[in-house]
């Protein structure tokens, strides 16, 4: 699978300046159940407060990851307020044969954010306009967590799907161009869309279908499409 190779290549340029967090061996704990951290409990949101706010997850299969956390901004003990937000996450998956089995392990992977649940975090996730806010608890800025507990804990939480074999994560915390990674999210997210359909067995008719602008644009979907119809 190499449709998304493109974006994934241009946001890590956009983010280039971005630096590297220190692998770190302290997973915060987790739960499959989205803990609750009421207002006053709350030290800041990330992307709250209708500041700019982005999420993405792209997956490749011939991209090699270096299983890293990165971080654009500043850390969680420098926020004081609700700030901006953004993450994109990577993920290497093998080379399936059949591109379906790809399909459905980028399903897998999308609906982590939904259910995992990281100690001192409550994430507010919507799909259909790519935010991904997050409450920060006061008791995990006191107890000193930075992103690079957060960030390589969610980053296990990837390389431990089956059949992933490299993944990395980057937090944005101070946007230079905010119009620009979100526009290539978008993209990101009209591909899955793309991809969704296609595997619906929806007909292949790109004078009507309403994915002809992303499907232009991306090399791979068409040609997907019409194997995909020829089955
Ligand atoms: S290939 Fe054509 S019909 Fe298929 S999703 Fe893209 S635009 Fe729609």
């Amino acid at each position: 699978m190499r449709l998304y190779n493109n974006l994934i290549n241009e946001i890590k340029n956009s983010l280039i300046d971005a630096k590297v967090l220190n692998k770190s061996n302290k997973s915060l704990n987790t739960s499959d159940r989205n803990s609750v951290i009421f207002l006053s409990d709350t030290a800041f949101e990330l992307g709250g407060n209708n500041k700019p706010c982005v999420s993405s997850l792209a997956v490749t299969s011939d991209m090699a990851f270096s299983n890293t956390v990165y971080l654009q901004g500043p850390d969680l003990n420098e926020i004081k307020a609700d700030s901006p937000f953004g993450k994109f996450v990577f993920v290497q998956v093998e080379d399936f044969e059949n591109e379906q089995d790809t399909f459905n392990k980028i399903k897998e992977l999308e609906a982590l954010r939904y259910h995992l649940s990281v100690d001192g975090f409550m994430t507010r996730a919507s799909a259909l306009n790519m935010r991904e806010q997050i409450r920060v608890s006061k008791n995990a800025i006191k107890s000193g967590v930075s992103f690079t507990e957060y960030g390589n804990t969610l980053l296990q939480e990837y390389l431990n799907f089956t059949n992933v074999k490299s993944a990395e994560i980057y937090f944005v915390t101070d946007f230079n161009d905010f119009e620009k990674l979100n526009s290539i999210a978008k993209k990101i997210s009209q591909t899955t869309s793309a991809l969704n359909h296609i595997f619906d067995n929806v007909m292949f008719d790109c004078s009507t279908c309403n994915l002809k602008e992303i499907c232009d644009e991306v090399d791979g979907l068409k040609e997907l499409h019409l194997k995909n119809t020829k089955k």
